[in-house]
């Protein structure tokens, strides 16, 4: 705890120091979001299913300082470039692709019909870029908080999250579902959730004290294209389509039945066959996984995760080398309860359920392994569940 308090005073100072240096005077106000992981439930948010998600405690901090005018500049600890735009007219920027994030949070915001005020900030997150955590999800949630603070704005959290989910859809363009943004936004300290995509609510789910969240980041850099995505969300609609007869964009997997799947699979296109079983077993997974998580019932949460691999691999095809890899490292790990793919696959992290009293030595084991193997350093982090987006209270 003490390192833990160490580092967000060091976080803190490096901020105002920062802040200082780019704009001559302090920031007047701190927010943060977490990122998040799945912990069951690949692809299921955008065919309307269920998640198993939490949030993680590494997170985006945005620090700013309102401004009289309509500009905007933003800054970030972690890359190059800065964005400054006047409110008034608001553009996608080539050049420095992650100030689209922010640019995007203006857009959204001001397409609602808000009157914007403009401020200088500064960002910096502790979420890898692009491993799968959302830190995407995070610098859109607390944009939009401070856009809302400074303005004058105030929102519920699930309109919050549906106006990250829009930024991320609209303005940085790509095709994702709610799940991100719902976590970063809603999550609960201490515990999952389990997600219901289709009613956008959820329930708290404990996770027994004997099992710990690991992060087994690849840093591989990963494959995800948006047109991989979006082949998959095709591929999903045009199963649940057919398989409801209904028209396409107007069914979801969410609502066939594994019965109904399997008496009608030979119908499909293969690809779309083996697309949509994944997606309605993964769906079930996560209920079961609901069940187990609280219990610490080990032999299920191992079942559960291997076949929700096998599935991602073998069915829904989002493998890579890398991911391989890691999952390899882990045969022989001490501690090992379970392992699956996290996030959208294609490279980026996997997530591994460990006894507790063991992370240390689970991680030192799959860090030798999957270095041996690859030639890459990866990044194996335990997690715990942090609260959802909000201010800071820098002290
Ligand atoms: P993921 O959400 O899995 O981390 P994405 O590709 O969706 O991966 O989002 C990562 C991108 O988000 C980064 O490449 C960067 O453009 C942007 N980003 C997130 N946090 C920050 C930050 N603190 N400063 C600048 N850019 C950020
Ligand atoms: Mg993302």
């Amino acid at each position: 705890m003490a390192d833990a308090d160490h580092l967000r005073a060091r976080r803190i100072e490096a901020l105002r120091l920062e802040f200082g240096k780019l704009y001559g005077v302090e920031p007047t106000a701190w927010f943060r979001a977490p990122g998040r992981v799945d912990l069951m439930g690949s692809h299921t948010d955008y065919n309307d299913g269920f998640v198993a998600t939490m949030t993680v405690d590494r997170d985006t901090w945005l620090v700013l300082r309102p401004r009289p005018d309509h500009r905007v500049r933003v800054a970030s600890l972690n890359l190059g470039g800065t964005a400054e735009f006047d409110l008034g007219e608001i553009e996608r920027d080539q050049a420095v692709p992650w100030t689209d994030y922010v640019r995007g949070a203006a857009a959204v915001l001001s397409g609602e019909g808000h009157a914007l005020t403009g401020f200088d900030g500064l960002l910096h997150s502790t979420v890898p870029f692009g491993s799968g955590l959302s830190s995407s999800a995070a610098i859109e949630s607390v944009t939009l908080l401070g856009f809302a603070a400074v303005s004058g704005i105030s929102h519920e959290p699930l309109q919050l999250a549906l106006l990250g989910q829009r930024v991320e859809n609209e303005f940085v363009g790509l095709a994702c579902g709610i799940l991100d943004q719902y976590t970063s936004v809603l999550g609960t300290a201490g515990h999952a959730l389990l997600l219901d995509c289709r009613t956008l609510s959820s329930e708290a789910v404990s996770i027994a004290p004997t099992l710990s969240v690991v992060i087994c980041d690849t840093r591989a850099p990963r494959q995800l294209t948006g047109s991989e995505y979006d082949e998959r969300r095709a591929q999903c609609e045009a199963g649940a389509a057919q398989l409801l007869g209904r028209p396409p964009g107007q069914a979801r997997l969410r609502d066939v039945s594994l019965e109904l799947f399997e008496a009608r699979a030979s119908e499909l296109d293969p690809v779309v066959a083996r697309r949509c079983r994944f997606i309605i077993e993964e769906n079930a997974r996560v209920l079961a996984l609901a069940e187990a998580l609280p219990q610490g019932d080990e032999e299920l949460l191992g079942r559960l995760y291997d076949a929700s691999w096998a599935g991602a691999i073998e069915l829904f095809e989002i493998g890579a080398p890398a991911m391989a890899a890691m999952h390899a490292a882990m045969d022989e790990a001490p501690g090992l309860i379970a392992r699956r793919q996290a996030g959208a696959g294609f490279g980026g992290c996997l997530v591994a359920i460990v006894h507790s009293g063991e992370v240390e030595a689970f991680a030192g084991h799959v860090t030798r392994e999957y270095h041996g193997a690859t030639g890459f350093e990866p990044s194996v982090f335990d997690v715990r569940a942090a609260l959802g987006a909000g201010v800071v209270e820098p002290g």
